[in-house]
């Protein structure tokens, strides 16, 4: 039995077998052939091509069964790809010039054809380039006899170990056979983190060297309340956490016989609880979890599923979904937040050396103005069919949110002149999310409907510390002074002007911060559903003039860690937060 700490990213606990998947990647060895060994490359080669060959004709017929037709079309272009003879000379040529291993020759024209994509600004072109990465990696894969298993192949319960996997792995791993996730990397508000949570799969990340440890098959525990893992634990162990699973189970479905309570204070402050969800499909959750509405709809993930970028129709259709699935309860639905560790590359596939401060979100659908209009068309068109507000990521400062605003109005008058409905005074509200933006707070209120904070990547941006990176995970610090002064100057600016503030960040669902936002004057909470029953809880057990009181006591604090000690007290003597 061995035990590893990490950071604790999504409730719940698993047991079961592990399924390591290791990241597939282009890295390959280069090394220098003699002309003898020409041939025997080639011969390599034209193996790899007819394996990969064999993998996608029979992924093609699997598909073309369950009538998926548009993945089977992909799947066409992957094969034409392998069997273009201009393409596999080229390869041979660089093979020869520079008497290198095929593999590393064929890694190298990948890469300058992934260059000229890049280069290109048509937004569709560069989709090519992931599907070139697709048919390339699986070549290497046959070539270096590296086994590839798809996340959404899965057909067995299993934990997944990895190091790291991408928002896009996730989302479109088989979530019905993912019982939880161990991961080398991460931290707590990665988008990995955010995506576990909302489909309730226990999740512990930041575990730097797990993966070195373990091998497919072991029997795990992930216990993603306290962020620790197991490895073939001994019987008096696994009776515990058995125990654990099925006190976890009962304490739950308890906390959803609150759905239909408000949250409420006891001095009768009402406070809405909205979800955030990735994918139309979390919609039942929502519901399941007593939600006002949804404050959140990161519409991102749907230009992350499927590989290619979604046609006006297909937005409406999901937009649509959502929103009558809502059934008039507000939804707010997010524009395009690309960038950072949300890397689609069907869409922004240049590498940036620092994504995270680049050309993320609004500042890339600004410069794609055509692009950016198909979304709103979608929005706008759905918002005829429920309560739809509309929200712009990553604005940092007044000209930005100008030019997004002046965009909308333009696809407004667009859809007026080919007498398309849609709701004319439709809310228009931002993320604060960036320090400028909290700090020109009182400015911006002036020219939108509703802000809310995202404290994800605000703090990410207040302290200098990424947010997916374990190593200085302990400096994510919500409870740092200098982001608790911001979060009170964008409410107060807020209120001054009479806008209602949300919170749609991590922090909103998180219990120790529960009582404090109430005191800071916060209107609207917005999280993954899962926190809602149990956030309510505590906003239903405490009164104005108590959370008010603890906001003035640690507001005078100087450090991170007085305050969390302060409050973790504080809190766990009014609460009884349940340790498992
Ligand atoms: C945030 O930054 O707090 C937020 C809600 O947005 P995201 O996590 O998608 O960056
Ligand atoms: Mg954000």
């Amino acid at each position: 039995m061995k035990e590893f700490n990490g950071i604790s990213a999504s409730p719940g606990i698993a047991i079961g077998r592990v399924l390591l998947y290791l990241e597939d990647s282009m890295a390959v060895p280069k090394y220098t052939i003699e002309k003898i060994s020409i041939e025997k490359e080639i011969k390599r080669y034209q193996e790899a091509i007819e394996k990969a060959t064999a993998d996608l004709t029979e992924l093609k017929a699997r598909l073309s069964r369950e009538m998926e037709e548009e993945n089977s079309r992909i799947l066409d272009s992957h094969l034409l790809m392998l069997s273009d003879s201009m393409f596999t000379e080229q390869v041979y040529q660089r093979m020869k010039s520079e008497m290198v291993n095929i593999e590393a020759a064929l890694k190298s024209v990948i890469e300058d054809l992934i260059d000229k994509l890049n280069a290109s600004n048509d937004v569709y072109l560069k989709e090519r380039s992931v599907d070139i990465y697709d048919v390339a990696k699986r070549v290497i894969n046959h070539l270096m006899f590296r086994e590839r298993v798809s996340l959404a192949d899965i057909s067995s319960e299993v934990i997944i170990v990895s190091q790291n996997l991408m928002p896009s792995d996730t989302l479109i791993m088989n979530k019905r056979m993912v019982k939880g996730i161990a991961l080398d990397s991460g931290g707590r508000t990665s988008h990995t983190a955010i995506l576990a949570k909302s489909f309730e799969i226990p999740a512990v990340l930041g575990l730097r060297e797990l993966t070195k440890h373990i091998n497919t098959n072991d029997l795990i525990i992930v216990d993603g309340h306290h962020g620790k893992v197991i490895i073939n634990p001994d019987a008096e162990t696994k009776n515990l956490y058995d125990k654990m699973l099925l006190d976890y189970h009962k304490r739950e479905s308890e906390l959803l016989n609150m759905n239909k309570l408000a949250a409420e204070t006891r001095d009768g402050k009402l406070i809405k609880l909205n979800a955030n969800i990735e994918i139309p499909e979390e919609v039942d959750s929502v519901l399941v979890h007593g939600a006002d509405g949804i404050g959140l709809y990161r519409s991102e993930f749907l230009f992350m599923q499927g590989g290619s970028v979604p046609a006006e129709e297909e937005q409406f259709e999901a937009y649509k979904m959502v929103l009558e699935a809502m059934d008039g309860k507000p939804v707010t639905i997010r524009t395009l937040d690309v960038g950072g560790d949300k890397f689609i590359p069907s869409i922004n596939s240049l590498a940036e050396n620092n994504p995270l401060l680049g050309w993320r979100a609004i500042r890339f659908c600004i410069e794609h103005k055509d692009f950016f209009k198909i979304q709103l068309r979608a929005l706008l068109r759905s918002s005829v069919f429920g309560n739809l507000k509309i929200m712009f990521p990553m604005i940092s400062g007044v000209e930005e949110l100008e030019k997004a605003l002046a965009i909308l109005e333009e696809t407004k008058e667009e859809l007026r002149s080919e007498n398309i409905d849609f709701i004319e005074k439709i809310p228009v509200g931002i993320m604060i999310e960036v320090p400028s933006a909290a700090m020109t707070s009182d400015i911006l209120a002036k020219k939108v409907d509703f802000f809310s904070i995202g404290t994800n990547d605000l703090i990410q941006y207040t302290i200098a510390v990424d947010r997916g990176n374990e190593k200085i995970a302990g400096l994510y610090e919500p409870f740092h002074p200098g982001v608790l002064r911001l979060i009170r100057m964008v409410i107060d600016n807020a209120h001054a002007q009479g806008l209602s503030v949300s919170m749609c960040g991590e922090m909103a669902g998180d219990i120790y911060s529960s009582v404090i936002l109430l005191g800071l004057g916060l209107d609207v909470y917005s999280m993954s559903s899962i926190s809602i029953p149990e956030i309510k809880r505590i906003i239903r057990s405490v009164s104005m003039t108590d959370a008010e009181e603890l906001v003035g006591t640690i507001m005078s604090m100087k450090s991170f860690g007085d305050i969390d000690q302060y409050v973790k007290n504080w809190m766990e003597e009014k609460f009884d937060i349940i340790k498992y």
